[in-house]
């Protein structure tokens, strides 16, 4: 299996105080390299300083969203290319909080994996059923079909990652049992393979939603679990080093 990702998504949070907890993470990674890659995502308006903070160690940066077109009349809005361009390598998209406050679809997501490919950025496509849908049976049908639609039929070969998302378990503190994880990584992958073939055999699967220290180990050990996604708990570097810690 290929290296495993841990990556942070600070969300609307973070100020320029935000940067000690870089510079803490990036000085500790120094110190006891991680066994995985580590990256951390902050907003828009960080990304630069993030960068400029972690260069030289092992700490990669992401954007949270990008537009699909590379500039223009788009007010309030970061294209791909401006997130290269500040620094990032990463950028997750069609999180669920983008997918229900702001109408994103699983077409628009596929539009912007390709705009954010064609900018040299890996994205983290994330995925993931409502407690109505897990509740009515529906989870693994419903993740299936985000990852079909979310998807660009012509990714093959470029760096990216999908990242399962339960939303019933994001800021919640409630996780899906490991039988639950297991079986719908194993739904993710199989969508995968039938999306792109070979192309969608190794880039890893992170799940996300109420990842913490104490339960990281045994999440990170079930089956096609190829990482994590890590809200709250990413915001501060001690929380997020003893999940990388995990690893
Ligand atoms: P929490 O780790 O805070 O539950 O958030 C998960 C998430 O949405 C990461 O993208």
């Amino acid at each position: 299996q290929s290296v495993k990702l841990i990556a942070g998504n600070w969300k609307m949070n973070g100020v320029a105080g935000s940067l000690a907890e870089a510079e803490a993470l990036k000085q500790a990674l120094d110190a006891e390299p991680a066994a995985c890659r580590v990256a951390v995502c902050p907003p828009a308006t960080l990304i630069d300083r993030v960068a400029t903070t972690v260069k030289g160690g092992a700490v990669e940066v992401g954007g949270q969203d990008c537009h699909v077109e590379v500039c223009g009349a788009f007010t309030g809005c970061v294209s791909a290319e401006m997130l290269t361009d500040a620094g990032a390598s990463l950028v997750i998209l069609g999180h669920s909080e983008r997918r229900a406050g702001f109408g994103e679809t699983d077409a628009d997501v596929a539009a912007k994996t390709e705009a954010a490919l064609a900018a040299g950025l890996e994205p983290i496509i994330c995925v993931g059923e409502t407690l109505e849908q897990r509740q009515a049976g529906d989870a693994v049908a419903v993740v299936s079909a985000q990852v079909t639609g979310s998807l660009p039929e012509s990714l093959s070969g470029e760096a990216f990652a999908v990242a399962y998302e339960p939303v019933w378990a994001i800021g919640t503190g409630l996780t899906p049992t490991l039988e639950q994880i297991e079986e719908v990584h194993g739904a993710v992958r199989a969508a995968m393979v039938a999306r792109l073939g070979e192309g969608g055999r190794t880039a890893p699967i992170l799940y996300g939603g109420s990842v913490k220290p104490s339960n990281a180990a045994e999440i990170l050990k079930v089956a096609e679990v190829g990482g994590a996604l890590v809200g709250g708990a990413s915001l501060k570097a001690a929380d997020f080093l003893g999940i990388i810690r995990a690893v």
